[in-house]
């Protein structure tokens, strides 16, 4: 067996030691002499999976007794439409563009209300957060949407914008876990658990009780209601269960390396380290205004498409793949997630060095 350092934005790279005991657990879950892929999600032994699952991610991200976890499909994409047909009693929301996910979820807002772009960072191709401290959010806004980290283009708010009372609505798909998080300051934080957490299928909701009502857009289907996944526990209808198992283990694995104050401190290490380089090197240079620089996805470039295109054959060759950057940004993009080792950024960063002096 060997494994490649994954720089993958998503589906990106997963803590072995789970793969490892997902592995062991295939053929035979505890005893149950079936795979948790075989399992009925009503069977007891799902039932606590699932509900062990919840409650380690209430422990990680200390998530109020007033909010509510929700596993569900449809990917991140899918909350794009959910959270305006759920959330627009006024039909109209306030949207902050910083990246193309972002701007997926305002185009798609559109349909339901009136979504108002109230700041945006595409005039130098989304390489910055803007100044969110004092915007022009209508009073009677149903609430803010922002993508807190933005995968693509490497950008990260600091601080959370304000909101003047508003509801504020985060996708958190790319940092999920990456920091600690006061879930109190949001009305609900939503991401796909494929960047930084489990296996692509599940999407993890955490979202403020008052806003699961009853009172959605007229047409909301029944399964685009929270309320529907609220009230049955995300056992509605079937979830994506083997998803859920495993991102289970990553919320063990979390805990056992002590929680999210320590990934965070892991995550900086980490990073600095590829940006600490990026700043002193000649030929490769981070492409986004530096107060705002994610921890989790470092975009850079040569500034030549030949180079960079050299760099991305040749690192791959030395066990170092997925580092080609997203189309819209071109140069190359290295996802440092979680599960990251800090020695495969070390070992990167020596690459790069190398490929430096030899080009
Ligand atoms: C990947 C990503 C998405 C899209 O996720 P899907 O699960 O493929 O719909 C949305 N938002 C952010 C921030 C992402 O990184």
């Amino acid at each position: 067996m060997s494994r490649v350092y994954n720089f993958s934005a998503g589906p990106a790279v997963l803590p072995e030691e789970v793969l490892r005991e997902a592995a062991e657990e295939m053929m035979d879950y505890k005893g149950s002499g079936m795979s948790v892929m075989e399992m009925s999600h009503r069977s007891k032994v799902y039932d606590g999976i699932i509900k062990e699952a919840e409650a380690d991610l209430r422990d990680l991200m200390n998530i109020p007794d007033n909010y509510k976890v929700l596993f569900l499909q449809g990917g991140a994409s899918q909350q794009f439409a959910m959270i305006p047909m759920n959330l627009m009693k006024n039909k109209k929301a306030a949207y902050i563009v910083t990246g193309q996910w972002a701007k997926k979820a305002f185009q798609e807002a559109q349909n339901y209300g009136e979504a108002i772009k109230v700041a945006s960072s595409e005039d130098e191709t989304f390489s910055y957060i803007p100044d969110c401290s004092d915007l022009a959010i209508p009073e009677d806004a149903d609430y803010v949407y922002i993508c807190e980290n933005n995968t693509i283009y490497g950008t990260k708010y600091k601080t959370l914008p304000n909101t003047k009372g508003h509801t504020l609505v985060a996708d958190v798909s790319s940092c999920f876990l990456s920091e600690p998080v006061d879930v109190s300051k949001y009305g609900i934080i939503y991401g796909g658990v494929q960047k930084n957490i489990g296996p692509a299928g599940v999407v993890i909701v955490i979202i403020r009780e008052d806003l699961i009502t009853e009172d959605t857009l007229p047409g909301t289907p029944t399964m685009l209601k929270y309320k529907t996944h609220a009230d049955a526990d995300s056992l509605y209808n079937t979830p994506p269960a083997y998803g859920i198992y495993v991102c289970g283990k990553v919320f063990k694995w979390l805990k056992k390396m002590g929680g999210l104050g320590v990934m965070k401190e892991r995550n900086e290490e980490k990073a600095k380290l590829l940006y600490d380089f990026l700043d002193e090197s000649k030929m490769f240079k981070g492409t986004v205004r530096k107060e705002d620089r994610s921890l989790m996805n470092v975009p850079f470039v040569t500034g030549d498409k030949d180079l960079d295109a050299k760099f991305v054959k040749e690192a791959e060759a030395a066990g170092f793949v997925n580092l080609k950057g997203h189309r819209t940004v071109g140069g190359m993009r290295a996802s440092i997630y979680n599960a990251m080792p800090k020695e495969g950024v070390e070992k990167l960063v020596a690459f790069m060095k190398k490929f430096e002096e030899e080009n």
